[in-house]
């Protein structure tokens, strides 16, 4: 029997017999409903003790079976585009529907207004093309502006305030827009700037320090600030004292409602993938181990961020005795996880728990190389499992053809 770790990302597996474990097919995304409990309770306790409002970013999870565990916690949802926000508004009707897009198409918008109570605009552009239209259905209207304020190093394709990006309002952008079409200001309810990725409170309070240096004169005239996602405020020790203060501050000197739309600190450590090994080799000093669950199909952003998942009783390199690379079983040479230490080499049939998999995840795979998707479990606080959905060889088929024929 495995000794059970109870770092951050496995705490939840406490309850998790190894019946329950054996009764898992794999590979498997293991969701887990207590601490998707816990991650609600610190995002609720700062809505209340601030005032703001905390939106699910759905594009870092959206396994819309558990939205019930969430619901009591959250104040609504927050989409990336038309699909998200019906999804949103099917699964949490009651709640607040907000919708960013860099580029809002014609043709959707008019169905996207069935389901967004607040649209947010990426340009001045679009604010001035689709504006006026979601103002006459009475929704609230917002443009994403960009601070030009980078508090990041590392993941530069998660930086918005990277010179060029295409994203949010700059304030030569707006100066320029509003001279052409004064009219614009007018149409605005609120602003909103994402910027931020896993950071800590004292980015925001850079990023704050920047939204007013850039936009001081225009927030007095505004409802609302979104201040976006990214905020860790779910993972130990994030500092919560200041986060409350960059809202309470903000709220009291503009008279604006703040929102805040993380998606991972919702999700945060609230999911499993377990796996099976399927096979052993050694090719030189490289010891190796093949899985049944692939890095580019069931978790891409371990490739495309890149990082290394956290892996239940397994060290660093070198760390134990055994060093092992664990890949998959696609064609894709590197579609590996990582290498990971280990007491003892590891056997077929093995199984391996990755953790922290809820977050960008079930979201993000996909069936390269015909590789099936894994089934989606959740974890009950009780120590029960069960089986959300299951997926087949016609999710792979469907979308490359017509698949009814
Ligand atoms: C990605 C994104 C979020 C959520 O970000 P997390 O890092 O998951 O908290 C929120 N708002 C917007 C506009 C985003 O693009």
């Amino acid at each position: 029997m495995r000794v059970r770790d109870s770092r951050p990302p496995f705490a939840g597996l406490a309850n998790l017999s190894e019946e329950q474990l054996h009764r898992l097919p794999t590979p498997c995304y293991l969701l887990d409903e207590g601490q998707l409990r816990r991650n609600g309770e610190i995002l609720f306790g700062v809505q209340q003790r601030t005032g703001c409002k905390i939106l699910l970013a759905q594009k870092a999870f959206s396994n819309f079976d558990v939205y019930p565990v969430l619901a009591p916690y959250l104040a609504g949802t927050e989409a990336s585009g038309l699909y998200e926000s019906r999804l949103g508004r099917e699964e949490l009707p009651e709640k607040e529907n907000h919708v960013f897009c860099a580029a809002y198409r014609a043709d959707e918008f008019t169905e996207l207004l069935h389901y967004a109570d607040h649209i947010v605009f990426n340009s001045p552009r679009q604010l001035a093309k689709f504006g006026p239209a979601a103002k006459a259905a009475g929704k609230s209207i917002g443009l994403r502006i960009n601070p030009e304020c980078s508090t990041q190093e590392g993941h530069a394709i998660y930086d918005p305030c990277a010179p060029g990006s295409r994203l949010g309002t700059t304030r030569a952008q707006w100066d320029a827009a509003v001279a052409a079409h004064p009219e614009l200001t007018a149409l605005l309810d609120g602003l909103h700037f994402h910027t931020l990725c896993e950071q800590d409170a004292d980015a925001l309070a850079t990023t704050l320090a920047a939204v007013e240096e850039k936009f001081r004169d225009l927030l007095p005239r505004m409802k609302w600030l979104n201040f976006g996602g990214g905020h860790h405020i779910t993972r130990p020790g994030y500092d919560l004292a200041t986060l409350e203060q960059c809202i309470t501050e903000t709220q009291k000197k503009y008279g604006v409602q703040v929102y805040l739309e993380p998606g991972e600190a919702w999700a945060l450590n609230a999911g499993y993938l377990v796996t099976t090994v399927l096979d052993t080799l050694c090719n030189g000093e490289t010891n190796l181990a093949i899985l049944d669950m692939s890095a580019a199909c069931h978790t891409p952003d371990v490739i495309e961020m890149p990082y290394r998942p956290p892996l239940l009783d397994a060290g660093e390199p070198e760390e134990k005795p055994c060093t092992i690379r664990l890949g998959g079983p696609t064609c894709l040479a590197g579609d590996v996880i990582g290498d990971y230490s280990f007491d003892a080499p590891l056997t077929e049939g093995d199984k391996l728990i990755f953790g922290d998999m809820a977050i960008y995840t079930t979201c993000k795979n996909n069936t390269f190389n015909g590789m099936p998707l894994p089934p989606i479990w959740a974890l009950a606080e009780d120590g029960s499992c069960r089986e959300l959905v299951r997926f087949g060889y016609r999710d792979f088929k469907m979308r490359l053809g017509n698949a009814a024929r």
